[in-house]
């Protein structure tokens, strides 16, 4: 079978190789894949800025079809549409593990970033980690299932948006405009999105669209000015962070009202930030940082595209046979891609 394989360390270093298509093991069932979500953590890998150990086929993020069962699966038949999360050797008996939370266990290996991943037309994954899919969801749509659970985790269980929440997501990528829908879905009053000028004619576009209340440029206003404002003085119950740089967290803390808590989901670069934490322990505020995403946000994203309370198609920019990868990473350095999805 065919593979895109980050083949030695540097930039770039990716090429197609012919690979043998993986083996069956007896917990395991055999995935023919039907689509994959490129995500940031393959171009970094792309770009040499993620640490791997080559070679290696990269990609996380898939839809596919069962094609072999193996000899101890029960519930699961050939034919079936499904995903599959990622905790692929988490331990089982650790403390994370044993709470529900094999995501953060220490023993994870995770595909295409520890061992071989999903850009390419078979996986094997453990029976344990994978979930059917109805005929309701398109393969496309269920191939970003895995960033979807991010927020779900992230907002949902971690951070607790309650109902009638005055919600401020800063930064439009795709995981900001799935938290736009997140914090909808959960209730919340209004919700408000942060951009800049380079966000105005496409995300913070699709952001209105999804229903977002209030989209806010920061290169042209001060978002916290227009928060107070819009909240008779408070400020925000909610920030959900998913810029991961400096003026955006610091941002949040301003805006914040006292007791108020942010959700930090976006990773900020390789350089030391100066944050206002002065400020944020004088307001008293809850900040939780998350990371990755439990077996219980799989659930529930699964149901909210269902149900079609959530709506994936909205952040998929590009879609491309899996050959194109290069030109999808291309299209990455230059901002033009929100979500891509490449077929094999
Ligand atoms: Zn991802
Ligand atoms: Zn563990």
């Amino acid at each position: 079978m065919k593979a895109v394989v980050k083949v030695k360390r540097g930039k770039n270093n990716i090429e197609i190789h012919e690979v043998e298509k993986p083996l069956c093991q007896d917990n395991e069932v055999l995935i023919n894949i039907k689509a994959i979500g490129v995500c940031g953590t393959d171009y970094h890998i792309y770009t040499d800025e993620y640490d791997t150990v080559p070679p290696l086929i990269i990609g996380h993020e898939f839809s596919g079809v069962i094609a072999e069962v193996g000899k101890n699966v029960k519930g699961f038949n050939v034919g079936e549409r499904v995903i599959s999360e990622l905790s692929v050797q988490s331990c089982g008996v650790c403390r994370y593990c044993k709470t529900g939370n094999p995501q953060i266990c220490l023993d994870k290996k995770a595909p295409g970033t520890h061992i071989n991943g999903v850009y390419t037309e078979y996986i094997n994954m453990p029976a344990a980690l994978v979930h059917k899919i109805s005929d309701n969801i398109s393969f496309e749509e269920a191939a970003v299932i895995e960033p979807a659970a991010i927020v779900a985790h992230s907002l949902l269980q971690r951070t607790k948006i309650e109902p009638e929440d005055f919600v401020v997501v800063i930064g439009p990528g795709p995981i900001g405009l799935l938290a736009i829908q997140m914090a909808k879905i959960q209730g919340a009053r209004k919700v408000a999105i942060v951009g800049t000028d380079i966000d105005k004619d496409s995300r913070l576009k699709i952001a209105e669209g999804l229903g977002c209340d209030y989209i806010i440029n920061a290169s042209a206003e001060d978002p916290a000015d227009i928060i107070y404002e819009l909240t008779e003085g408070l400020g925000a119950d909610v920030v959900v962070e998913c810029s991961g740089s400096t003026p955006g967290i610091n941002s949040g803390i301003n805006m914040l009202r006292k007791q108020g808590r942010m959700c930090v989901i976006g990773i900020p670069g390789p350089e030391k930030i100066h944050i206002e934490w002065k400020k944020a322990v004088i307001k008293a505020l809850n900040i939780v940082c998350t990371f990755s995403s439990s077996p219980l946000s799989w659930n529930w994203v699964i149901s909210m595209l269902d149900r079609k309370a959530l709506n994936l198609d909205s952040i998929i920019s590009h879609k491309e046979p899996l050959e194109r990868y290069e030109y999808i990473f291309e299209e990455i350095s230059k901002g033009n891609v929100i979500k891509a999805v490449l077929l094999p």
